[in-house]
């Protein structure tokens, strides 16, 4: 039975929105951040998958913490630009960038793409390590496109200009509820803690 979890972070809005889905969801476990706990040596995220660079975060803190670790690692795909920036989004205008240089970099190198082409995701990758060196790893997205301007003061990242399926509003400009409701965050979340679900279950049964 796991009753308390690392989330590999230093993102408060992160352990807040695990913390509020897995208490939404009925599980109860308590989760600690890494300014929860004594620091160590956080390695440098080198891979070239969403998968690989949440499975190193996780890795190194069940490894610090010898506590069961999820961590998550995420970005955005255009399809135009052959799926970048992917996991370089968090510094595509170059290091220390700021989420409005990326943004606005990336609207400029899509300027002359037509509205049909601007097709784009987002994609979260959560991986879980357990002490006993047990891993799970999954992937969730959400699809939309890019438009052409900036709206809405909600969000971050990439959200003022993206526009989810099925809906009129940028993501900078949905609730955050209704965000979490169709976001690749939300979805990883909710499907990790039916996962560690299934382990609590009598005999691994979900
Ligand atoms: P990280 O996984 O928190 O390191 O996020 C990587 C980068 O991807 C962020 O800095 C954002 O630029 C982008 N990103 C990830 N998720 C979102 C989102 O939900 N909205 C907007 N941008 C996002």
């Amino acid at each position: 039975m796991i009753d308390t979890l690392v989330l590999a972070t230093h993102n408060a809005k992160k352990l807040r929105e695990l913390r509020r889905i897995a208490e939404a969801a009925g599980v109860g476990v308590r989760v600690l951040g890494l300014d929860d706990l004594p620091s160590y040596p956080e390695p440098a995220e080198t891979e070239r998958t969403f998968e690989g660079n949440a499975l190193i975060k996780a890795r190194a803190a069940a490894s610090a913490t010898g506590l069961p670790a999820l961590a998550d690692d995420s970005g955005i795909e255009v399809d135009v630009l052959n799926t970048m920036p992917g996991v370089r989004s968090a510094r595509w205008a170059g290091p220390g960038a700021s989420d409005a240089d990326n943004l606005d970099l990336l609207l400029r190198q899509i300027d002359d793409v037509p509205d049909a082409e601007r097709t784009a995701r987002f994609v979260c990758a959560m991986a879980l390590v357990l002490p006993d060196g047990t891993e799970h790893v999954l992937r969730a997205t959400m699809e939309g496109w890019l438009g052409r301007d900036k709206r809405g003061q909600n969000g971050f990242g990439y959200d003022p200009a993206f526009v989810a399926e099925g809906h009129a509003q940028t993501n900078g400009e949905l609730a955050p509820d209704a965000k979490d409701a169709i976001s690749h965050r939300g979805k990883a979340v909710r499907a990790m803690l039916a996962h560690l679900r299934g382990l609590d279950a009598p005999d691994g049964h979900r």
